[in-house]
């Protein structure tokens, strides 16, 4: 008895398929010999890859000499729609002819996602069964990177209706090293990494997951990775910085000593802002801009003997903690709740970004930015970044996923 190894080659061509694995049933000749074989797959679709898996081929032993160059042999499957893989055998380049020297049976039907198996029976020279499985795989979803912030990314994502849900990985590595996984419902549509490492870089990738026919989850390929860093937190000489603009709130605070009057830029575009007004009939003035310190500890003060520490924080920032020491931020007209509802406040509100302002404190994002609604006060940002906050419709801290909260309440 001889044993023959050599190598098949079968591609399969699958309407969604990958991975094709061959395993060898057991055998169909009569007085079998037994040998392994590497079998070489490719499997071509919008998904292509390949595998090499054994091969277990039986054969006649009177037969041995016509076998030696069984390497030679090509199973090729292909997808024809829904219906059975066609498949063709050729040897030497001959084709074989069906039912004569082998016949083929295709045993499992269907597009279901999870393992199929094709068997191929082989007679007549090529005695022997061999069992082909391939695997049907969903697509892996597409994904966006929708908000990254300083310490958390939003990602958006669209998958098969079929998929049963999705699977988000993440890491600071670009191989997915020491990487976290967060299982995801196909009814969600977008999900928030949430702390992560602040001024570090992260990537991400996606794959779906559909039930499979054995009742099993099938994964999809990973999705491209997706690298993005965050917005950048830095605090230099006492003041904090994100993305290279200056953050004072109830969290961030500047030296005592800082500032010295307002930014010429900034007040060169709060000049042009009220322009700009006069000539739609609104009338706007600076009723403050740069506080110092000591100026703030007054005003501060003043509102706790009026109201206590809890009402005052709501509407007066302690010193240190104020916008206005910045030289960036400007109170227009009236600096009272009467302020809210006017004309003018409704023009700052719809046209302020135009000259690289935001109103600070909106409506209903006290929780938020720590303040009451303060229509009147506006924040020199830069045309850009004003633009992008506002089209947003997110607070500045928002934007950037910060808190504003004292650490002593
Ligand atoms: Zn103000």
């Amino acid at each position: 008895m001889k044993l023959e190894i050599g190598m098949i080659s079968a591609a399969a061509l699958l309407g969604l398929a990958a991975s094709v694995v061959i395993l060898m049933g057991a055998g169909g000749g009569e007085t079998a010999d037994t040998g392994y074989t590497e079998s070489d797959i490719n499997s071509a679709s919008h998904y292509s890859r390949s595998s090499v898996k054994t091969i277990e081929i039986h054969r006649a032993e009177d037969e041995m000499q016509e076998l030696t160059d069984i390497s030679e042999c090509t199973i090729t499957l292909k997808k024809k729609s829904s219906e059975k893989p066609e498949v063709e055998v050729s040897c030497n380049e001959t084709a074989l002819i069906e039912n004569e020297d082998y016949s083929l049976t295709y045993e499992k039907d269907g597009d279901t996602a999870g393992k199929h198996y094709v068997n191929v029976e082989m007679q007549g020279k090529y005695k022997g069964n061999t069992l082909l499985s391939y695997e049907i795989k969903p697509e892996a979803p597409s994904v966006t990177l929708y908000r990254v912030r300083t310490s958390d990314i939003t990602v958006r994502w669209k998958a098969d209706d079929k998929c049963t849900g999705c699977e988000l990985e993440y890491s600071m590595s670009k191989d997915f090293e020491n990487s976290k996984k967060v299982s995801l419902k196909n009814s969600d549509t977008e999900y928030t990494i949430k702390g992560l490492e602040k001024n570090k870089s992260y990537y991400l990738r996606m794959r779906s997951i559909v039930r499979g026919n054995d009742n099993e989850d099938v994964f999809s390929d990973w999705s491209s990775s997706k690298y993005e860093e965050l917005k950048k937190i830095e605090v230099k000489d006492g003041v904090t910085y994100v993305d290279g603009i200056i953050i004072v709130n109830k969290t961030y605070g500047l030296p005592s000593g800082y500032g010295s009057g307002e930014d010429p830029e900034a007040l060169r575009a709060f000049n042009e802002m009220c322009s700009g007004a006069s000539v739609d009939g609104i009338y706007l003035y600076l009723a403050s801009g740069y506080r110092s310190y000591s100026l703030q500890e007054g005003i501060y003060n003043e509102f706790v003997d009026e109201r206590g520490t809890e009402g005052a924080d709501r509407v007066s920032a302690r010193p240190g903690h104020s916008e206005h020491q910045t030289g960036l931020a400007f109170d227009i007209n009236t600096t009272a709740s009467s302020f809210n509802y006017t004309p003018e406040a409704a023009w700052i509100a719809e046209h302020c970004h135009e000259y690289g302002f935001i109103v600070r404190y909106p409506e209903d994002k006290e929780e938020i930015t720590g303040y009451a609604y303060e229509s009147w006060h506006v924040r020199y940002v830069g045309k850009e970044l004003s633009e992008k906050v506002t089209e947003s419709g997110l607070t500045l801290e928002e934007y950037y996923g910060l808190t504003s909260e004292y650490e002593n309440r």
